[in-house]
């Protein structure tokens, strides 16, 4: 359905779960994490009732995240389900890749069409520093498992100066020979730091950088392809895109909502509001009246890292 401003809302993203099995440096503490209630945690029956309340509004897209979607249990029967309602063109999966060996051809076969892994480095010592614990043979295993299947795949890189900004050339090389989309992503502030912005590198910096090794075009965009702005190097099999919620947010064509793993619903990952969707679970219209107000409610954009907003945003119960 359109919201106040005219955007078709056609894309939910479920966080199913709000633990995980990485610490990464960007998006949780190392240590004391606080978990969710497991029984406040919803059912994958009652997400079940949320999509299908949100494809009568005209949600068309699905994807689940978390936390790490991989360490729920039952996951892959879940989105085997989503797979199947009628209204459902595509589910997603976002992970981090840790768990994705061994279960590539099971997720393929459960009706997922496309796997976005978060990788952040390709040298094994970088990126168990940033994910504070990572085994990137592990995740390398998984990315070629799930190649060998057929999934189509995103690599999402989260980009910090410093710290990972001397590997953007041999991430894009991947695309070189690989029919993958190698997205970097414009580091955001979602833990408490005075100094985020030492870490932010633009996507225009990305870009130039990149534009400095390899003749780049830029692509349109397709029906659900969200905010990454895609690119091609000249003759590549995959592709680029430059994710920019901080240098240059791409709210105007925000397609999205969210659901936590607590059943809260959101219309802007960087806004606080959310609306509690548990007391509607049992009952269908006032579920789909409920998410109407939430779409209704979308803000025009976000004002996150302006200073007028100013808080902690927790990604890893939100989904990213
Ligand atoms: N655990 C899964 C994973 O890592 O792919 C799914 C959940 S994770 C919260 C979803 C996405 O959010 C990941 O691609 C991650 O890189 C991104 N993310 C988390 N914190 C971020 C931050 N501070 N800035 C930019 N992206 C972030
Ligand atoms: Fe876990 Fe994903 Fe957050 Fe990393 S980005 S800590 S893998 S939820």
């Amino acid at each position: 359905m359109p919201d106040a401003y005219g955007r078709t809302i056609n894309y939910l993203r479920l966080s199913i779960t709000d633990r995980c099995n990485l610490r990464c440096r960007y998006c949780m503490p190392e240590t004391g994490v606080v978990q969710k209630n497991c029984a406040d945690i919803l059912r994958y029956e009652e997400f079940l009732r949320i999509v299908t309340a949100a494809t009568e509004l005209g949600i068309r897209k699905i994807r689940v995240t978390g936390g790490e979607p991989l360490v729920r249990k039952g996951v892959i029967g879940f989105l085997a389900q989503l797979a199947t309602l009628p209204d459902i063109d595509e589910v997603a999966l976002t992970t981090n890749g840790m768990l994705l060996a061994g279960q590539a051809q099971a997720l393929k076969d459960s009706g997922v069409g496309c796997l976005n892994v978060s990788l952040d480095s390709l040298n094994g010592k970088t990126y168990a520093e940033i994910t504070r614990g990572g085994d990137l043979e592990r995740v390398l295993a998984g990315l070629d498992e799930a190649q060998a299947c057929g999934l189509k795949i995103k690599l999402n890189m989260v980009v910090m100066r410093g710290v990972n900004d001397h590997e953007l050339l041999p991430f894009a090389a991947l695309s070189l020979d690989k029919p993958w989309a190698i997205r970097f992503i414009e580091y955001m502030p979602a833990i408490r730091e005075p100094d985020w912005r030492r870490n932010l590198v633009s996507g225009a910096e990305i870009l130039a950088e990149l534009g400095r090794k390899y003749p780049i075009e830029a692509l349109s965009g397709g029906r659900y392809c969200g905010p990454a702005k895609p690119y091609r190097i000249a003759g590549a099999l995959g592709t680029l895109g430059m994710i920019t919620p901080m240098s240059e947010h791409f709210c105007s064509s925000c397609n999205r909502i969210r659901v936590t793993s607590t059943g809260a619903a959101k219309s802007c990952i960087f806004n606080d509001d959310s609306v509690d969707l548990k007391p509607w679970l049992n009952n269908p219209l006032k579920l789909r009246h409920t998410l109407v107000q939430v779409i209704s409610a979308k803000p025009a954009q976000h004002h996150f890292g302006t200073g007028l907003a100013n808080r902690e945003f927790t990604m890893s119960n939100i989904g990213g």
